[in-house]
């Protein structure tokens, strides 16, 4: 097991932070390789192929945003933002250029250690979907057929009209990680104008309500304010004929 780790590049120019994050990281069995600039980001990951990056947005030779534009050029590695800015819209930027997820500094190491190890479970299980590109999606109660456009909870039919089916699938395609409002109105409306933010928070109330979800459950899908909505997927569902 020792040779098999994970391994996790950590690109963050403040050492007092890079140091935490991979004491934190290593006593968790991870093999860590640290980046502090967004040069030597570049190279290490070109060198090492990490399964995953944690990544700061303020590199003193770049901005982080160019990190994960660059590394999406080729990889569909996952990558973790970290964000001290409480700029909503850096994270949306963020996530529209393909970072998984986001954790706002401060941060405590268990949430550190969930989000990695949700990234990384998304991953495999993303990895295994590409091979096997007919199936159902299953998390807990839930099952969606996409051959059939078919939901159901506990086996009963939840009858969705043909926009709330599209988001659900397209949330559940990517199960796990926050989808912006962005991505998810280009993706079902193929454009954005200034309602369609508020069209797609009606859409989506609808679909929970038909889910049966009271306000503050996040059983499904969890409501991301002013970001988007990340619907939940863990190592239990698997993927059928
Ligand atoms: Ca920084």
């Amino acid at each position: 097991m020792t040779n098999n780790k994970y391994k996790i590049l950590v690109v963050e120019d403040e050492k007092n932070i890079r140091n935490l994050i991979s004491n934190i990281l290593q006593s968790s069995n991870y093999q860590v390789i640290e980046a502090a600039t967004y040069c030597s980001a570049i190279s290490l990951y070109a060198s090492y192929h990490p399964d995953l990056i944690l990544l700061d947005l303020g590199l003193p030779d770049q901005d982080g945003m160019c990190v994960i534009e660059k590394i999406r050029e080729e990889s569909l590695v996952p990558i973790i933002v970290l964000s001290a800015r409480s700029d909503e819209s850096d994270k949306v930027d963020a996530l529209d250029a393909g970072a998984n997820d986001y954790i706002m500094k401060p941060f405590g190491s268990a949430e550190l250690l969930a989000r990695v190890r949700s990234s990384l479970r998304n991953s495999r299980y993303n990895s295994d979907m590409s091979r096997v590109p007919n199936t159902c999606f299953m998390y807990r109660d839930l099952v969606i057929d996409y051959d059939a456009r078919r939901v159901f909870i506990e086996k009963n039919e939840i009858k969705l009209t043909q926009n709330e089916y599209n988001i659900v699938a397209f949330l559940s395609q990517h199960s796990g990680k926050v989808m912006t409002y962005h991505s998810i109105i280009k993706k079902i409306w193929g454009y954005a104008d200034n309602g369609s933010i508020k069209k797609l928070q009606v859409n989506m109330a609808n679909i929970r309500k038909k889910f049966g979800e009271k306000i503050g459950e996040n059983i499904y899908i969890v409501n991301e304010l002013g970001i988007g909505y990340r619907m939940n997927g863990n190592e239990e569902y698997r993927v059928e004929e």
